[in-house]
């Protein structure tokens, strides 16, 4: 079945370049609302995969439009593009419900990326007020902490950082290298070493005392957070 995007954009020049673009790069059938009240409109009249809302926006802003979908217990994944690159608003947009967060001018390929991301979390991964949550494991975005069951879990930043990265990709054979990028900054002619050490040290804490082990490795690549062996 062909994925279902909803665009919300209203300037027409960037929502027909969306359009086009993934139609083509993901095989999608696309929708496009031109304000905030006919996005609302549509994603309440069609099952969608995925939202991706403008934030400035006509009649409702993007802000508000995911506020009303949550509302509506509409839990389709939604992505916010927006010009305004502040800090404080992304942190209103993902606390007004949105799943991920994107400034323009963005890249395309970036975005595609992102958009294959939130599908994977919708299937495996569940977001709610700042949480991710993978099997009975939760890592909480804003206080930092991370749970198994009952237990809490004490990681550095660092482990952390590495941890989250493992959730917002799951059930992937993710290679050494690209955790080291994206969790280091570093590329990838620097030894892998470090992500092999730090897998070990989060495993340590994350997997060791628990019967259901979740990090794994996947021989000569990398490694893969699943549920099942
Ligand atoms: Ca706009």
């Amino acid at each position: 079945m062909k994925m279902k995007i909803l665009i919300v954009e209203d300037e027409p020049k960037t929502a027909h370049s969306l359009k086009t673009y993934l139609e083509e790069a993901c095989d999608a059938e696309i929708d496009c609302a031109f304000d905030g009240y006919s996005g609302k409109r549509f994603a309440q009249q069609n099952h969608y995969d995925i939202i991706l809302t403008d934030v400035v926006l006509p009649h409702i802003n993007g802000i508000e439009l995911c506020r009303q979908l949550r509302e509506l217990h509409i839990k389709v994944p939604i992505l916010m593009l927006s010009a305004l690159y502040q800090p404080e608003d992304k942190v209103v947009g993902l606390n007004a419900g949105a799943d991920d967060y994107l400034s323009k001018p963005f890249d395309f390929q970036e975005l595609v990326a992102r958009l294959q991301a939130l599908m994977r979390r919708a299937n495996n991964t569940i977001i709610a007020q700042n949480k991710l949550t993978f099997a009975d494991l939760t890592i909480d975005l804003s206080s930092l902490e991370v749970w198994r069951n009952n237990t809490k879990i004490i990681l550095t930043p660092k482990e952390f950082a590495l941890l989250e990265f493992l959730v917002r990709n799951p059930n992937r054979v993710i290679p050494k290298a690209e955790i080291l990028e994206s969790v280091w900054g570093l590329n990838e002619d620097i030894n892998t070493n470090v992500v092999e050490v730090y897998v070990n040290y989060i495993r340590n804490k994350v997997d060791k005392n628990f019967d259901q082990k979740l990090i794994h490795t996947h021989f000569g690549i990398g490694y893969i957070l699943k549920n099942k062996n």
